[in-house]
């Protein structure tokens, strides 16, 4: 396990001076201020997205609109990928026009989105054989970590090419760790996409009991997020549940998506997660339930169900 070393190119290490032309695909809520981050840190980006209206940010802020992915990838050192589930990622970097089929060999390919290890695993297997070096760099932090280039990333794969990435990830990351063999990124992230499930719904179920018992609950999260309660899901979550504000963010869709994840890696290490799993089946409940476009903190709507509560007024986005 490593971090990465000090002057491995953050705003104020003498790794600055590693400039990269980083090809950006995937530009949606993390993807968008994530290119962003790059240009300020003075690398060159050139971003693509499915639908091309989302590059227009990046154009405006000094980088370049490509055309397709392999324009975008044929003209990059390094790649990053930062796509909403296994299959994107499976396609966009192993199709046709793919990133693999167009990125030179000793090129690297960074996969920031949330995916299957098995996923992580297959990619950096391809790419080796044609000499490209691939990392599983999935992130924590959400939307406010990635505008700010404060998340915290979880690497898998070869040391060297960690290494080599140092002055890209710190662009993006104050929290930057090598965690093993490629896939272990993935690991540790279905890890964490469990602790903030399980937190998150542990913090509707506490909302709920205060409401019941008519305490007031704003004064009830200042106390508990002075003690042993207190957590980062805590802090920037407990108010917009209050506020029943449920823009995502992070949407459920995503956070099911995590936890089938998660299941299906436990299943096959052979081990039994019970909170996990029971975690896993409300956000399934809420999905089904019609939220999947709602922040995952509209996880409440589904425990208010349960104790028979009305549903209260949901903020839909795009309404
Ligand atoms: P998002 O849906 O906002 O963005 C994904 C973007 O990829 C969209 O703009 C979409 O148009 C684009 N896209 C999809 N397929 C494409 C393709 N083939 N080629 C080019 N562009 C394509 O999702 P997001 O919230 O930015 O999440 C991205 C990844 O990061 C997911 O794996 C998610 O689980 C993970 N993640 C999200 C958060 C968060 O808070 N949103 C936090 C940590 C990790």
């Amino acid at each position: 396990m490593a971090e990465l070393p000090e002057d491995a190119g953050g705003p104020s290490g003498p790794g600055r001076s590693a400039k990269e032309t980083v090809a950006f695909i995937g530009l949606g809520i993390m993807g968008g201020p994530m290119a962003i981050c790059l240009l300020r840190a003075g690398h060159s980006v050139i971003g693509f997205n499915r639908s091309p209206e989302k590059t227009e940010r990046l154009s405006s802020a000094g980088g370049t609109a490509a055309g397709s992915i392999a324009e975008a990838a044929a003209n990059a050192d390094v790649v990053i990928t930062m796509l909403p589930d296994s299959p994107d990622v499976e396609h966009a970097v192993m199709g046709a026009g793919g990133v693999l089929a167009h990125l030179r060999p000793g090129g690297l390919l960074i996969d920031m989105s949330t995916v299957h290890p098995r996923t992580a695993r297959l990619i950096a297997r391809e790419g080796e054989a044609l000499g490209i070096d691939v990392l599983d760099a999935p992130v924590s932090g959400g939307e406010q970590g990635a505008v700010t280039g404060t998340l915290s990333i979880m690497v898998g794969g070869p040391v060297e090419a960690f290494a080599r990435a140092g002055p890209v990830l710190s662009a993006l990351g104050t929290t930057v760790v090598h965690v093993g063999p490629s896939g272990a990124g993935q690991i540790v992230k279905a890890a964490n996409q469990m602790v903030v499930a399980g937190t998150l719904e542990l913090l509707g179920e506490a909302l709920i009991f205060l409401e019941a018992w008519d305490v007031d609950r704003e004064l009830a999260v200042q106390v508990l997020a002075g003690g042993l309660a207190g957590s980062q899901v805590l802090d920037r979550k407990a108010a917009p549940m209050l506020a029943r504000q449920f823009d995502p963010g992070f949407r459920i869709e995503l956070h099911h998506k995590d936890l089938g994840i998660a299941m299906d890696a436990a299943r096959q290490a052979g081990i039994s997660l019970p909170v996990g799993a029971l975690v896993a089946q409300l956000m399934g409940a809420a999905r089904a339930q019609g939220l999947g476009e709602l922040d995952h903190s509209a996880l409440l709507v589904v425990l208010e169900a349960l104790s028979g509560l009305p549903p209260g007024d949901l903020t839909r986005p795009h309404e």
